[in-house]
């Protein structure tokens, strides 16, 4: 049975001389995998479609393992993303945690929809830190283990002063500090964005533009946390991370 859906291509792994296998976040079915035969070929009708990020329509042929892949209509390439190396480890990083965090074949069109737009956002110039911030505060949520940041991890207090603590698995109010000596003191504002981030609607944002030292805060508790809670290693968060050391 031939199946059209939309989606963007989240993965690509060379098989063979002339095939790619694709990994597809689709709007439809969720994750699925392809085969593109002989989308190594330059000549192929589906070589321009089967790159990593294209945001397209497919059409392939259902079958129990992996489908195989038609034809492809490239809707967006993100070439705004491609040409520009921090945007690309951004999103490479971006779809590496959402591969790991979803099942495949699971249906969810509002995270295919929050997926579509963040790509959106960066290739039209948003920065791709805060939205990836953001990405990261969704992709902790999917996995179950979003920190809290409503109120209190301890007392449930939702007014005064927050620090952050890993070890509690959120904010830690100021007469539950002792709770964890290594907690990381926050300003007001970085606590506000913690939990402005974890509840955002992409559609809400408008031009967020963020001070070095309130991005660097926010990296180091959301790597932390990350590193402590998801038990994942991201090979494209190292690459990020080198990156970033040079700018
Ligand atoms: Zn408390």
């Amino acid at each position: 049975m031939l199946q059209k859906v939309e989606g963007i291509v989240i993965r690509k792994v060379d098989y063979g001389e002339t095939n790619v296998i694709l990994t597809l976040f689709t709007r439809e079915n969720g994750k699925i995998g392809v085969m593109a035969r002989g989308a190594k070929k330059p000549k192929s009708r589906l070589s321009s479609v089967a790159q990593l990020f294209t945001y397209g329509h497919f059409v392939f042929q259902q079958s129990r393992g992996l489908g195989s892949l038609s034809q492809g209509e490239i809707i967006d390439s993100f070439r705004g993303i491609k040409e520009d190396l921090f945007k690309t480890a951004y999103c490479a990083y971006m779809v590496e945690f959402l591969d790991k965090v979803t099942e495949e074949k699971k249906t969810q069109p509002y995270l295919f929809e929050h997926v579509w737009q963040s790509f959106n956002l960066i290739n039209e110039g948003a920065d791709p830190e805060v939205i990836t911030f953001i990405f990261e505060m969704k992709m902790l949520q999917q996995a179950g283990i979003g920190p809290q940041v409503n109120h209190c991890a301890n007392c449930g207090k939702t007014e005064g002063e927050f620090a952050f603590s890993v070890r509690e698995g959120g904010f830690l109010c100021d007469r539950c500090h002792h709770l964890d000596p290594n907690r990381i003191p926050l300003t007001q504002a970085t606590a506000r964005l913690l939990h402005l981030f974890y509840h955002f609607d992409l559609n809400r944002l408008g031009n967020v533009s963020l001070k070095k030292q309130t991005k660097d805060a926010i990296q180091f508790i959301l790597s932390t946390y990350i590193d402590e809670y998801s038990g994942m290693f991201f090979k494209s968060k190292k690459f990020l991370d080198q990156l970033n050391k040079f700018e």
